[in-house]
């Protein structure tokens, strides 16, 4: 409850790791609502993967000889590239640094890519994580979006996954989609939650500028979900997947116990990490770092031993700011204690009334100085976080 004044209980446990995130900037086709980095033209694969391992070196002091515990390919759409040229990059990476002995190395993939035989190759690399790009199981909505995949090829994708011996298997499930029902996301989860996954992260569609998506949208082509609908959908998963077993521990991440992911548990929990290639972004207690998004751009300025990015020191107004909107996204919650003791700064007295308002709205919890959402406040997460930013 929120009393009268602050009290100094215990520091939330900060994980230290650090990560690598590796951008492969390649996708077959465009879904429609994505406006993440890549090209649908491949030719400059090869380029780019050796463009990506000199990064890798040239960056070798970033991380001050921290271990790294989480290395994640993502995308675009990693399972693109060769496991001879993963291997390369991998390799790099061993050579540059320490790795530790539980390395979660996660990569993404979509269905139509995998095989058994890709598999067998990602299993002896040390790939011990995939996140397979479900996003559904409904003909109609893949096609909307333009997925590469159908749900035969998901279903397939997860059989020899798991024949392959992999053992912690994300899938991402999309919500929000125009014409997705009620009845077709339930029937998405029923079929996931079937597949036992390990983990499961959820998108709510938002209309990114210049997709195809807003591209009809503009053109009056396109009737987006309502608002009420989008959050009918997500109490649906909250529930469904609560009563399946899974922890709810980020506000779009679920995961059967232990197996919450870590690399993205460190970004929450303000761990150092290295992100490499065009558009990565990376982190090191004190600015950011942004990679050019073009991969032309990239390739030729790697070539010259210079990495082309833009840096952005934080203030402690920043690390505050990110510190609420990461945390309160996590089921930990934000811990007030901590901004008091790192940044000397009071959110509770300069934030009374309005948590008291939340709190009788049932949006949010208040004990030991530690807010959380509730599953209604999760629904309404990004006003609450930015009423309490600092400005
Ligand atoms: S496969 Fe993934 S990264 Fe590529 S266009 Fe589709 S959503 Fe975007």
């Amino acid at each position: 409850m929120i009393q009268g004044s602050s009290s100094f209980g215990s520091f939330v446990k900060t994980i230290c790791m650090a990560g690598l995130y590796i951008h492969i900037p390649f996708c077959k086709q465009a879904c429609h609502y994505c406006d993440f980095h890549f090209s649908t033209n491949t030719q400059l694969m090869a380029d780019l993967v050796k463009a990506i391992i000199e990064e890798i070196h040239l960056q070798k002091n970033y991380l001050n000889q921290e271990i790294i515990q989480t290395i994640y390919f993502g995308g675009g759409t990693p399972s693109l590239v060769p496991a001879s040229q993963l291997h390369e990059i991998l390799a790099m990476i061993q050579k540059q640094h320490t790795i530790a002995d539980d390395v979660e190395i996660t990569l993404e993939a979509n269905p139509d890519d995998l095989t058994a035989t890709n598999l067998s190759e990602l299993k002896k690399l040390g790939v011990n994580r995939l996140s397979i790009g479900i996003q559904s199981w409904n003909t109609t909505l893949l096609t909307f979006m333009n997925r590469a995949h159908n749900a035969a090829q998901s279903q397939r994708a997860i059989d020899l996954a798991r024949e392959a011996g992999f053992l912690n298997i994300n899938l991402d499930l999309i919500y929000g989609v125009p014409g997705q029902t009620l009845n077709v996301l339930q029937n998405d989860l029923e079929v996931l939650i079937r597949n036992s996954p390990e983990h499961i992260s959820t998108y709510s569609l938002t209309i990114e500028s210049k997709t195809v998506f807003d591209h009809w949208r503009r053109k009056g082509k396109f009737a987006e979900s309502t608002e009420e609908s989008v959050a009918r959908q997500y109490q649906l998963i909250m529930e469904s997947l609560s009563q399946a077993g899974f922890l709810h521990y980020e506000i779009s991440n679920f995961a059967k116990p232990g197996f919450e992911s870590k690399h993205n548990s460190s970004y929450w929990s303000g761990s150092k990490y290295l992100g490499v290639g065009p558009s990565a972004h990376s982190y090191d207690g004190l600015s950011r770092q942004f990679n050019v998004l073009n991969n032309y751009t990239y390739v030729k300025s790697i070539s010259e031993k210079t990495i082309p990015f833009e840096k952005e020191i934080l203030s402690d107004k920043d690390h505050i700011n990110e510190y609420i909107f990461t945390s309160l996204r996590t089921h930990r919650g934000c811990d007030f204690n901590k901004v008091q003791q790192k940044f000397n700064h009071d959110l509770l007295s300069q934030n009374r009334d309005y948590l008291l308002q939340l709190e009788k709205n049932q949006l949010v919890t208040f004990s030991d100085n530690l807010l959380k959402l509730t599953n209604q406040g999760k629904l309404l997460a990004d006003k609450i976080t930015s009423d309490l930013f600092v400005s």
